[in-house]
């Protein structure tokens, strides 16, 4: 099994990489984000509840997604790796992912974090929001306390895992398919060491 986290902050293009690598390297990507838009969507519970959280910036509660993760991990069965985007997000996510995990005896064997500045951030998330239809991505205000959520409670979740030295951090500026590349080099030593 390879189990990645592709870390980094809102519009830091997670989505995006989690994607390419899912493919090359056959994984399952688990993106806690797409989850509740799909339930948002769906106009479940689950979905309304998350809308009151997303439309203020905030991170919907850890019961919550964490519920939603082990549901969605459920459906799939087994993979032969699982590429998450945007979870964990605190923590207390990450600990609960570790602890699921060794149910298994497996664990992550590495988060990457894709290092941005604030300022491309901001300008790429409303960017996407002039195509994604995103509510969240559209608000200067939104966006802002997203980028302060994650400095408070998910930047936290990278020493978690570098006190294990399992945390990387990549330039996630330029271009897509160098930062792809780079990835990809990382995952492949990785793997190698396995
Ligand atoms: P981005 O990383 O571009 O901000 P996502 O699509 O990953 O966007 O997430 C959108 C919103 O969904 C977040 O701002 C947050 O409110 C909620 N969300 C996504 N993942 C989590 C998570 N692991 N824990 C709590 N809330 C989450």
């Amino acid at each position: 099994m390879i189990n990645l986290v592709l870390f980094g902050p809102p519009g830091s293009g997670k989505g995006t990489q989690a994607k390419k690598l899912a493919e090359k390297y056959g994984l399952l990507h688990i993106s806690t984000g797409d989850l509740f838009r799909k339930e948002i969507g769906d106009k479940s519970e689950l979905g309304l509840l998350a809308t009151s959280y997303i439309q203020k910036g905030e991170l919907v509660p850890d019961e919550v997604t964490i519920g939603m993760l082990k549901a969605a991990l459920a459906r799939h069965g087994s993979t032969f790796g699982v590429i998450y985007d945007g979870f964990p997000r605190t923590v207390d996510q990450a600990k609960a992912l570790d602890e699921m995990l060794e149910e298994s005896e497996d664990e992550i064997d590495v988060l990457i974090s894709l290092k941005v500045e604030d300022k491309e951030i901001i300008e790429r998330i409303i960017k996407r929001g002039e195509s994604s239809g995103r509510a969240d991505d559209k608000d200067e205000a939104i966006i802002q306390s997203r980028i302060e959520v994650y400095k408070k409670e998910t930047q936290p979740v990278y020493a978690y895992y570098d006190a294990h030295d399992k945390a990387l951090t990549i330039k996630g500026s330029g271009d897509i398919d160098e930062i792809f590349e780079s990835l990809c080099a990382v995952i492949d030593q990785v793997t190698v060491e396995e």
